[in-house]
């Protein structure tokens, strides 16, 4: 696996700006309400691949995911869904075989980029692809899913920094997805979660209303999951009560 220099730098760039690790959501295996996001204004999502919707260095959806996809696919449209990851589409994908396969096996496109996430190049080919539909996606449409949090997060909120035609940028939402389909890095997704809790305490410390109060409104775009099926084992006395009662 070649370095991923653009990641291995964020350190440096959270020591001016902590935030950019703290995802707006978190996700442990909840579904995305995405008829609830297109609702609030969100018209598109970039999606990474691997442990996020397949297993890694694999092309197919995994299947507890098959009706999800299809809901975020019908509710934002064709186009309006892009995979964007470190391996299909990049330069370890040489021909473009794996992002053809991707998209064959997702039904969504694939960015090819020459730079990894998080890179600021990789952000503009984003962008690019994103301006160029024919119904142009701006950032603050977009949702970003995924579960490396130097790679993923550290992507979308870079995209919210920095100013456009003079004003403040407007970022995507970032959704990080916390859980694997399959053990891959688990020493450096445990460290990038230690830095996430860290800067997330920083944060608030300084501001914990601010904090408190966006992440609940974000809440809403999660949904429950059902409750686990409980079989109690009956206790002594239901046991004795059941036998008089011959049941
Ligand atoms: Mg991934």
């Amino acid at each position: 696996m070649p370095l991923n220099v653009p990641g291995i730098l964020v350190p440096l760039h959270l020591l001016i700006a902590p935030r950019l690790v703290i995802p707006s959501i978190i996700i442990k295996g909840q579904p995305l309400d995405f008829r609830e996001l297109r609702k609030a204004g969100y018209r598109g999502a970039v999606f990474d691949k691997d442990n996020c919707l397949t297993i890694p260095h694999r092309d197919q959806l995994v299947p507890e995911l098959k009706d999800a996809w299809k809901e975020c696919r019908d509710t934002f449209g064709e186009g309006n869904v892009l995979v964007v990851s470190n391996s299909a589409g990049t330069r370890l994908d040489p021909g473009e075989i794996q992002a053809e396969s991707v998209t064959h096996h997702l039904s969504v496109p694939v960015l090819r980029h020459k730079s990894f996430k998080p890179a600021y190049s990789c952000i503009k080919a984003v962008r690019r692809y994103f301006t160029s539909l024919p119904k142009p996606i701006e950032d603050h449409e977009l949702i970003v899913v995924g579960d490396r949090i130097f790679t993923d997060v550290v992507l979308a909120n870079r995209m919210a920094r920095g100013k456009a035609n003079g004003q403040e940028r407007d970022g995507p939402l970032s959704v990080w997805t916390d859980g694997v389909w399959e053990r891959e890095s688990m020493v450096l997704r445990g460290l990038e979660r230690k830095i996430m809790e860290l800067a997330k305490s920083w944060v608030h410390r300084k501001a914990p209303l601010g904090d408190a109060t966006t992440r609940s409104e974000y809440q809403r775009f999660v949904r429950d999951l059902p409750p686990p099926e409980v079989k109690e084992k009956p206790g002594l006395f239901s046991r004795f009560l059941g036998s008089i009662r011959g049941v």
